[in-house]
């Protein structure tokens, strides 16, 4: 059902006589929610007259600002809204309270959620369009004190699902050693990183990197709408364990299992177990890829076990790109160069503009001009940086011997792998991004 809320032959906005020129707007549409639910919008006609625009109005400005979220946060008698773009908040306004109560309320209404009910947590969401672009709304509300509410709400743009190895930024020589370990039909591979930080993209980019016409692959894990090409999947059988599911896809002959995220101790322990009879392919929460391994030795209580059945640990985390349109070229000054481990010879780097109070003078009107492409942030967009550490025999022994995360970091350093430092630098050294960007997400705890 599409709603057309917000054009100008719109039923809801025919008995009311709005700004003209809030008619010329295009504002996002809503075209139904997720959970099938259709707002009753008569028995809450005073909260769609109180809500409605202005609730459109916000999701509007922060796709037109690419945020991937929004955040509504009441603060006493206002609310504060912040816009999460390219995983960064910037504050956006300040609401009075009552205003910021209608547009929680309508969006949850929006959105197939009560919106009366504000003392317990709500999820839902619902499809919307914007300038032809189809996008996925989330909400999630929760009360806080005093009667308010806060509201999350998350902005997927549909067209930027990036799953392909090569929007994931696999390169050759990673695509080669997952091709590589996985021919052998045995061993456990892992794609490391915390919760929603994009690791499942990850590790559905490491399955998708398996040669499907050569290798038959079962994915034994519940991806909801997403979709593996060339991959079959199997539902686990009610009671069944992990191990016995991977038991019953070995049987229909698979060589390559994709299973869900090893969050427990007996998954893990059942995933070693189970990579002796297939190669397998999960997600685990830890922050880098020598992390995950520690971690993981520590959650089994076997480290031999891991240095026995692991053989690759992929880890990503995204980082800014500097805007081509006004980023600025500087000339690095030689201590800075040696301080971050750029080579001497390093002639230009780039980073965002600045807008300077005090030589505004000297520059002239154009040049100071906000730059329409990013909206002034200085990034645009995210790429991701991608490390991995291959189980080799020094590594296989550090593991088997109980090594901890720096230890192996230090090994994995020695031996050449592209770590998150190395393909830092290079999206630096290449003026992708900025050392300040780097910098931001090194600081970052996730
Ligand atoms: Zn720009």
């Amino acid at each position: 059902m599409i709603f057309g809320w917000g054009r100008k032959d719109d039923d809801y906005d025919d008995d009311e006589d709005e700004d003209e020129d809030e008619d010329d707007r295009e504002y996002v549409l809503f075209q139904g929610a997720l959970n099938g639910e259709t707002p009753d919008l008569a028995a809450n006609a005073r909260l769609v007259q109180a809500g409605l625009l202005p609730a459109k109005q916000l999701v509007t400005e922060a796709l037109e600002r690419r945020a991937e979220m929004i955040r509504i946060e009441p603060k006493g008698k206002v609310a504060q809204v912040a816009f999460y773009i390219d995983g960064v908040p910037y504050p956006a306004s300040r609401l009075p309270g009552q205003m910021a109560m209608a547009i929680t309320q309508m969006l949850k209404l929006l959105c197939g959620l009560d919106p009366r009910e504000r003392s317990k947590p709500q999820s839902g969401g619902a499809n919307v369009e914007f300038t032809e672009n189809k996008y996925v709304l989330k909400v999630d509300s929760a009360p806080v004190a005093g009667g308010a509410e806060r509201l999350i709400i998350r902005a997927q743009d549909q067209k930027k699902v990036l799953e392909k190895p090569d929007d994931v930024g696999f390169s050759e020589e990673l695509k080669a050693k997952i091709r590589e370990f996985t021919s052998q039909k045995n061993g456990l591979l892992l794609a490391a990183g915390p919760p929603n930080s994009g690791v499942t993209t990850v590790s559905i980019a490491m399955a998708r990197s398996v040669d499907a016409y050569m290798y038959s692959i079962y994915s034994l894990a519940d991806l909801g709408d997403r979709d593996l090409a060339h991959v079959t999947s199997m539902k686990k059988n009610e009671g069944d364990t992990l191990s016995q599911t991977i038991t019953r896809a070995k049987r229909k002959e698979a060589d390559v299992c994709y299973v869900e995220p090893l969050l427990t101790a007996e998954l893990a322990k059942e995933s070693l177990e189970g990579s002796k009879e297939c190669a397998l392919i999960g997600e685990f929460p830890a922050k880098d890829a020598a992390d995950a391994i520690a971690r993981f030795c520590q959650l089994v209580g076997d480290p031999k076990a891991v240095a026995a059945q692991l053989r690759l640990v992929c880890s990503q985390k995204l980082v800014r790109v500097l805007c081509t349109k006004c980023k600025q070229a500087y000339r690095p000054n030689p201590k800075l160069l040696a301080k971050v481990g750029l080579p001497p010879e390093t002639k230009v780097l780039y980073r965002p503009p600045r807008y300077d109070e005090e030589d505004e003078e000297d520059e002239d009107e154009e040049e100071r001009r906000v730059c329409r492409r990013c909206g002034g942030l200085g990034y645009h967009g995210r790429t991701g940086m991608l490390e991995f550490i291959e189980v080799t025999e020094p590594i296989r022994k550090a593991i088997a011997q109980g090594a901890n995360a720096n230890q192996l970091r230090e090994l994995a350093r020695n031996e050449k792998m592209q770590s998150f430092q190395s393909e830092g630098l290079r999206l630096v050294v290449d003026g992708n991004t900025s050392l300040e960007e780097l910098q931001r997400v090194f600081r970052s705890k996730d």
